[in-house]
């Protein structure tokens, strides 16, 4: 499949906003969804709805098929070594709260996370109530002056005894990318757990989980040309294995007593309650799509748009970029002088492109940046250089009525 026809496969974005052709530059928030998606999910409400993992007829065993059939093909995606350490989530945030709560009891007074400090909310308040929770002492890895982690100052707090450390993949305001599997060696050697918010990485990068090296690694099926509803944890048997469930209730248990309950087995244990059935068959559509296009050429094209796009906008009057660098991944972040960044956004839209602005759930970083919110564009495996001629043409109206 080459651009046009990727793009095709997409018909939210043929469409008009009022007067303008959308120009769907948002994909950091929510990537659109591909026919194949759209139309899996359509088929399994007409054809195969039913309860999975309990019914005895016919159609039952075929959604549970179905459904068991998408944690094998995300385990082939990530290169996860058994199917048991899928766990299917509503998305990141679920998954990073399933985690936070599942390794509190292994969590004592005095004992030290670090925290990426570009991370998602998703990322910091799991971990932050975690703390305050158990005692626990919760601190931000310094950025340097280019945004990007400070390995040194990594290197010295890692000198000292650490439990865990929450790492961005990809940050989702500024696109800088973390050497995951460098820092996972680290992290190990330092003898603390690597956990990994591969939220902004899933849909852009290749990713296995072997090759990265990490502990945890969590994802939402929505930024990933998938339906919303649905994500994953992925975390290494053994650790898994230890996580105290967050939800508790039917379908994770072994044996129910009125005064005893024997939890059951990964990945089991960790999903009480129906799943989201529907979204995770159209998890699987989205990871067979993205499995028949020639991933390598589209992330080339997509590198070769942000680059594009870091320069072209790095050239306009007025506007200032944060942490752009040639090998960030989907996002590009900036303001324009003294302007708000919702009126740069509101005057954007009022010619159809849709790009976000505010604090990108990152206020943390927001501080770091001395900014109250910033713009920033985002592209997807169906952006052209269509959309950023559109996007800068855009812009330049927007600064005109500005200044
Ligand atoms: N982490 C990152 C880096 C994100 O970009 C997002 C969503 O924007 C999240 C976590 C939360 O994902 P979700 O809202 O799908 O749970």
């Amino acid at each position: 499949m080459n651009g046009s026809s990727i793009r095709d496969q997409f018909p939210l974005l043929h469409q008009m906003m009022g007067d303008y052709p959308l120009c769907y530059l948002d994909t950091a928030a929510t990537s659109q969804k591909p026919l194949a998606v759209i139309q899996a999910m359509d088929d399994y409400y007409r054809r195969h709805n039913a309860n999975v993992h309990r019914g005895s007829y016919q159609l039952a065993a075929a959604a549970t098929r179905g459904f068991e059939a998408v944690r094998e093909k995300i385990q082939r995606f990530i290169n996860a070594e058994k199917q048991q350490e899928i766990i299917f989530t509503h998305g990141t945030t679920e998954a990073l709260n399933l985690l936070a709560h599942g390794l509190a009891s292994q969590i004592r007074a005095g004992d030290r996370i670090l925290v990426d400090s570009t991370a998602h909310h998703a990322n910091l308040v799991p971990w932050q109530q975690l703390a305050k929770s158990t005692g626990a002492t919760l601190i931000p890895i310094p950025l340097r002056s280019t945004l990007r982690l400070d390995r040194q100052a990594l290197t010295t707090l890692l000198q000292q005894p650490t439990k865990l450390v929450a790492l961005s993949h990809v940050s989702n305001v500024l696109g800088t990318v973390n050497d995951i599997r460098a820092l996972s060696q680290q992290i190990h050697t330092a003898g603390a757990i690597c956990v990994v918010d591969g939220a902004q990485a899933i849909g852009h990068l290749p990713v296995d989980i072997q090759q990265l090296g990490c502990d945890f690694y969590a994802f939402s099926g929505h930024k990933m040309y998938g339906p919303t509803g649905i994500g994953v944890l992925w975390g290494r048997f053994a650790l898994l294995d230890t996580l105290t469930p967050l939800l508790t209730g039917g379908e994770m248990i072994k044996t129910v007593s009125f005064d005893h309950t024997e939890f059951g087995e990964l990945p089991f244990r960790l999903e009480a309650g129906t799943p989201p059935i529907a979204e995770v068959i159209g998890l699987g559509a989205a990871v067979d799509f993205l499995c028949s296009l020639d991933r390598e050429a589209a992330q080339r094209q997509e590198q070769q748009l942000l680059q594009q796009l870091q320069q072209e906008l790095a050239q306009l009057p007025g506007v200032k970029l944060y942490g752009a660098h040639p090998d960030n991944s989907g996002a590009v972040a900036f303001n324009l002088a003294d302007e708000h960044h919702q009126d740069i956004g509101m005057l954007l839209d009022q010619q159809g492109i849709a790009i976000r602005c505010g604090h990108h759930c990152a206020m943390p970083l927001m501080q770091l940046m001395g900014v109250k919110g910033c713009c920033r564009v985002s592209l997807g495996i169906y952006s052209n250089a269509a959309d950023i001629k559109c996007f800068i043409q855009g812009l330049r109206t927007a600064i005109n009525l500005l200044t």
